[in-house]
């Protein structure tokens, strides 16, 4: 972290403003901006209540220590190790979407699509509703980003592995981002220092926001209030430090009905079995048990709009998606792959009109 972010942070156990770094190690990095102090190693105190947090591999760490529920840690600690083990495998987009995506990593099937290519395979397909890339969720985030001007201060709360931070980062606003899984964060922070991006990378809880009051420009929770054991509790923080006016996005899985998620399986395990016959099975990645606190808050995130001034709801649906980059994997059709995909895209533009409920994600914009 960097000297200054201390005048932004508060103690998540007593909530009070004012704490002071003591910094044991400290190293110059070279961002793309210039030389920036980073402190290494040390120690921060609140100055009310004189609890101590760590600051280790660059990233401080803003836990509370009272966790009621810690099951967003588990999660965390889960994903965390995942997001690692995937880099140490070079699956890199989880942690740089502009890294090769490999989108069936989890049948054991390497292969890759560069990010020229997706974006080629992406610009000839006039598509709305399908999520055919993974950078396409980003991008609907990124865009709406669009109106704030550079310098502008974004937190990424729940970021993972960095991979929407970094992206923001690269339109040029100053971010900052939250998880509770210091695993994702030591990479995500070690990450973005090769890339020379200044980022905050901040260990935090999602109902103890580690921030003074309305600092932020705009927030962002991609993929990420779904974990939050207290979701009333984590969108009032996310108010909180956001700016009167601020902008705020929630990207969030909100109906993961089980007929979905069987067909999905269902669909996906057996093409996998085509595209074992033409891609080797490389990436085996059965020694994962899931985590079994995913999801904990996904029947509530439809409640949202209780907490926020939503202006702008947007749904999608994502069951059919593998279809048609399994098609083009093991087909390596191009046209087969554009043709699947217009199918499908129209096909979920027609169920959503029927049964809207029936979506299982939700794209929500507020202005606090
Ligand atoms: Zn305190």
């Amino acid at each position: 972290m960097i000297h200054s972010l201390a005048t932004l942070l508060c103690c998540p156990t007593c909530g009070k403003h004012g704490v002071t770094v003591f910094p044991k190690e400290e190293k110059t990095v070279d961002y793309d901006t210039g030389p920036v102090n980073e402190i290494r190693e040390g120690t921060i105190v609140c100055g009310s209540c004189r609890n101590k947090f760590m600051i280790k591999d660059f990233v401080p760490r803003m836990m509370h220590g009272h966790v009621s529920d810690r099951s967003a840690l588990l999660d965390g600690q889960y994903w965390g190790r995942m997001y690692k083990r995937l880099f140490d495998k070079h699956i890199m987009n989880y942690v740089d979407i502009r890294e090769q995506f490999t989108p069936f990593y989890r049948f054991g099937v390497s292969a890759k699509f560069s990010w020229d290519e997706r974006l080629r395979l992406k610009e000839t397909l006039p598509l709305n509703h399908l999520w055919l890339f993974q950078n396409d969720e980003h991008a609907r985030c990124l865009q709406n980003l669009s109106t704030l001007a550079k310098g502008k201060r974004v937190l990424d709360i729940g970021c993972g592995s960095g991979w929407l931070s970094l992206e923001a980062r690269r339109k040029g606003f100053d971010v900052v981002g939250t998880d509770p899984s210091i695993e994702a964060l030591t990479l995500a922070k070690e990450y973005s220092m090769q890339k020379r991006c200044r980022i905050e990378y901040v260990q935090a809880d999602f109902d103890n926001i580690p921030f003074v009051d309305t600092v932020f420009d705009a927030l962002i929770a991609f993929h990420s209030l779904h974990h939050a054991p207290n979701l009333e509790k984590a969108v009032q923080e996310c108010l909180r430090v956001l700016k009167p006016e601020g902008l705020m996005q929630i990207y969030e899985p909100r109906n993961r009905t089980r007929i979905l998620k069987l067909i999905r399986f269902l669909l996906s395990s057996m093409m996998s079995g085509v595209i074992r016959m033409r891609h080797e099975n490389s990436l085996p990645m059965t020694s994962f048990s899931r985590s079994r606190n995913e999801e904990i808050s996904v029947a509530q995130i439809n409640e949202i709009p209780r907490y926020l001034n939503v202006i702008s709801e947007e749904r999608y649906f994502h069951f059919l998606n593998d279809i048609p980059l399994l098609l083009y994997l093991a087909s390596n059709n191009r046209r087969l792959l554009g043709q699947s995909s217009i199918k499908i895209d129209r096909f979920y533009a027609c169920l959503k009109r029927l049964t809207p409920d029936l979506c299982e994600f939700v794209h929500y914009i507020s202005i606090a």
